[in-house]
């Protein structure tokens, strides 16, 4: 028998909930470089994105304040499943034989799964005030769609979901997911838009991706009155709302008396990494500390530690403002990796330029081995995980296993954005070894 002789649950109360997101934006050293207008060039104006979002959340995108109150609303309906909990992985530290002290940080607790609400109920909130009607957005493995139909639901909006294909078809449970939040969702190339329409004259069997779905969801947007765009990642009011998991597992970290040398979050547009990072990059930038923060990334899709740093558009089409990040480039097709989430050319300019900075570190993880980790994490700790979550885990456990050949204690927080339930068809394709380092087990 193994006995716990501490305790392995870190909860805030309710009322302790952090009252305001943090922008990392007020405290950069060096200011983040501006999106630019793919005609002109310049500097983005507010007007030009108010075709897309609401007023409010692009003095969001802009904003240089460092704190932005969270609407009693949003709270309201944060309260949900928040304070998320961050746990003690004891059992995971047992099984690896490790002197380190192993935390998770877990946002798998919400409506859909993952951290995506966090970002999806403020803006559905801002556009319901703001008078919009319908919001179009596209989706990856399916977790943002289904977030943004959950908030959609809440707020009494329509909701238009274009879902890369190859998840439309791998991933049916989540489209079933968005569809009972009342969601219409299309798999994309779709027949929808002018732009699905050319890209299926083109390639009939396409498998589609994040970018082209993006350029789809923009389509439609400025083709129907009364609808706005929604973005799930990237752009810094997604990272600033994501701030609230980082304000509380600082809270939390306290709580436990430890003091992180290491944090790993996964890495695909980068939000829930920015999430998790950003107020321990403040502490960084402020109080000097030396935490060493690193984004996990797939091998197959390795934006950070394989692409360039410049500008680029966000989506196929080159319809988005260019954003200054690290990018393969707009036209990167991935392989169909299971950790859809993560498939995604470019990384969040706010994320790109921690890195450039030198405030982070990034590393990229082939597919069996994150799976590898996966399966331990949920035999010793119960939670499965996402697969893109399992690339964070994958590099703790990496870490701890360092530990323990050095015998060194360190002190290590894993962001886990989410669960995998909606995910074992990627752990049948694990457990009956069918699985390959790049692409999935159809052959591609
Ligand atoms: C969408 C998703 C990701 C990747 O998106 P980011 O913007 O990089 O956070 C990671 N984990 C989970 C569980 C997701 O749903």
């Amino acid at each position: 028998m193994f006995f716990m002789s501490q305790p392995l649950q870190f909860l805030l109360r309710a009322d302790e909930m952090p009252a305001q997101w943090y922008n990392l934006n007020a405290d950069f050293p060096e200011p983040l470089p501006p999106p630019l207008h793919p005609g002109t060039r310049q500097p983005v104006t507010p007007d030009l994105m108010t075709a897309l979002f609401p007023e409010s959340l692009v003095e969001q995108e802009m904003t240089p304040e460092r704190h932005v109150e969270i609407p009693r609303e949003v709270r309201d309906v944060y309260a949900l499943y928040r304070p998320t909990p961050l746990l003690r992985a004891a059992r995971l530290e047992r099984a690896l034989q490790t002197p380190a002290h192993i935390y998770y940080k877990y946002e798998g607790v919400s409506p859909g799964g993952s951290h995506k609400p966090n970002t999806a109920v403020p803006q559905a909130y801002y556009n319901k005030i703001a008078g919009t009607k319908r919001l179009a957005t596209e989706t990856g493995a399916g977790q943002w769609g289904a977030s943004l139909a959950f908030a959609c639901s809440v707020f009494g909006l329509e909701c238009n979901i274009y879902m890369v294909k190859v998840s439309f078809n791998q991933k049916p449970y989540r489209k079933l997911l968005m569809q009972t939040y009342g969601a219409t969702v299309h798999a994309s190339p779709s027949q929808e838009t002018e732009f699905g329409r050319k890209a299926l004259a083109a390639d009939p069997n396409c498998n589609g991706s994040l970018g082209m779905a993006i350029s789809e969801a923009i389509e439609d947007t400025v083709k129907h009155p009364g609808t706005k765009y929604a973005l799930g990642s990237v752009l810094n009011h997604v990272c600033l709302h994501q701030s609230i998991i980082g304000e509380e597992a600082i809270r939390q970290m306290e709580l436990a008396g430890e003091e992180p040398d290491v944090i790993f979050g996964c890495a695909g547009g980068g939000s829930n990494f920015a999430g998790l990072a950003f107020p321990f990059v403040r502490r960084k930038i402020k109080e000097g500390k030396k935490t060493r923060i690193v984004a996990v990334e797939p091998a197959s899709c390795p934006t950070l530690t394989e692409g360039e740093l410049r500008y680029d558009f966000g989506d196929t089409a080159e319809t988005t403002p260019l954003m200054m990040m690290y990018t393969l480039g707009h036209a990167f097709m991935p392989p169909s990796i299971h950790a859809g989430g993560l498939r995604y050319h470019g990384m969040a300019p706010m994320v790109s330029h921690c890195l450039k900075l030198g405030l982070i570190e990034a590393m990229a993880y082939p597919q069996l081995k994150v799976f590898k980790s996966a399966v331990l994490f949920a035999r010793s700790e119960g939670i499965v995980p996402a697969p893109e979550s399992s690339h964070a885990i994958a590099a703790a456990v990496d870490e701890a296993v360092r530990c323990r050949e050095e015998n060194r204690k360190r002190v290590i927080v894993i962001g886990l954005s989410g669960n995998g339930l909606l995910d074992l068809a990627a752990y049948d394709s694990y457990l009956s070894g069918h699985m390959h380092d790049t692409g999935n087990d159809n052959g591609d």
